[in-house]
């Protein structure tokens, strides 16, 4: 099948329910851990540069796997304001364990868990290198790249995340797919090299509290666009069905005021996939891995197929949020 088809099935489902949010899209997400290779230092790039496609393609692998598991969907994003409300986020434990004290592990997986789930891949990552599984690696490289991403996104900072407590249905769609999508081609992904991470955990955190201080100006300026068009909306041609969209004036004028905001978003994204991928080969020991062979498991591969076929046909299990 090919991908206007696929993206024609999910639109299909999406049509009578205008308010669904998407998350940064596909095109965001592929074209994130694609560029996050190019920043990788020689000794690694060498090694990830003919997995370029895998990685590529498989960054959207976990908001597929949001059709077939129940427990994924709380990976994508953590609730902030049901703890605090307003950065910097001082409460909230940065280790897991300790946040598990404190509220709950039921707590935690109600109101999401990226900061926490990125810091548990990125020690599997470390974990695969050490012992040279090329399976793992691709697939916790490109999942890590995914959750990093969302980690950027104010909108998954928030229970309202997406407008639906303000009066403002469709914005995590309209700030993570449709501008990204429209304005993309001006974004410059050139970001730098990769750096080492003294502290994931820290620098996670950082990022994260970087989302949601911005979440305030990408609800007001919203507000400020809608003054100035009140007619956002128009219906948009998707596959074989239309879709509630926003019109390209509103679209310019809020991309506007957000001063690149997505662009920067999308630049600190690419720069610390890169500088993950690498933190976790520093700490395995900078193992060489160009002599890995490719050993399809075919457990996993069958996984993949399933979970394939569920995304096409099925619904989202939990929040509708990517
Ligand atoms: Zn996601």
């Amino acid at each position: 099948m090919n991908k206007l088809k696929i993206y024609g099935l999910i639109f299909c489902g999406l049509c009578l329910q205008p308010n669904v949010a998407v998350g940064w899209g596909f095109k965001a997400h592929k074209q994130l851990n694609y560029a996050a290779v190019f920043t990788l230092p020689p000794e690694l790039f060498k090694f990830y540069k003919p997995h370029l496609n895998y990685i590529t393609e498989k960054a959207v692998n976990a908001d597929k796997r949001r059709y077939a598991f129940a427990d994924e969907a709380c990976r994508h994003f953590l609730d902030t304001d049901h703890y605090e409300k307003k950065a910097p986020i001082d409460t909230i434990p940065y280790s897991w364990n300790n946040a598990v004290l404190k509220y709950s592990e039921d707590t935690l997986l109600a109101y999401g868990i990226v900061t926490w789930h990125l810091q548990r891949i990125q020690l599997q990552l470390t974990k695969a290198m050490v012992e040279k599984n090329l399976y793992l690696i691709l697939k916790l490289s490109a999942d890590l790249g995914h959750y990093a991403a969302d980690l950027h996104v104010p909108l998954h900072s928030t229970e309202n995340y997406n407008g639906q407590l303000t009066a403002q249905e469709g914005i995590h769609s309209l700030w993570e797919s449709r501008l990204y999508e429209l304005y993309e081609s001006d974004y410059d992904f050139f970001t730098g090299r990769a750096s080492y991470l003294p502290s994931v955990s820290e620098t996670i955190w950082e990022r994260f509290t970087q989302s949601f201080a911005a979440l305030d100006s990408v609800l007001y300026f919203e507000k400020i666009a809608t003054q100035k068009f009140p007619n956002k909306y128009i219906i948009q041609s998707k596959g074989r069905s239309n879709v509630k969209g926003y019109n390209e004036k509103f679209c310019a004028y809020y991309h506007t005021l957000l001063n690149g905001m997505v662009e920067r978003r999308a630049r600190a994204s690419v720069n610390l996939i890169g500088s993950l991928w690498y933190t976790a080969w520093v700490d395995a020991g900078q193992p060489n891995l160009s002599d890995l062979k490719e050993e399809p498991i075919q457990k996993e591969e069958a996984d993949e197929n399933w979970i394939q076929s569920l995304f096409l046909k099925s619904k989202i299990l939990g929040r509708k949020e990517e």
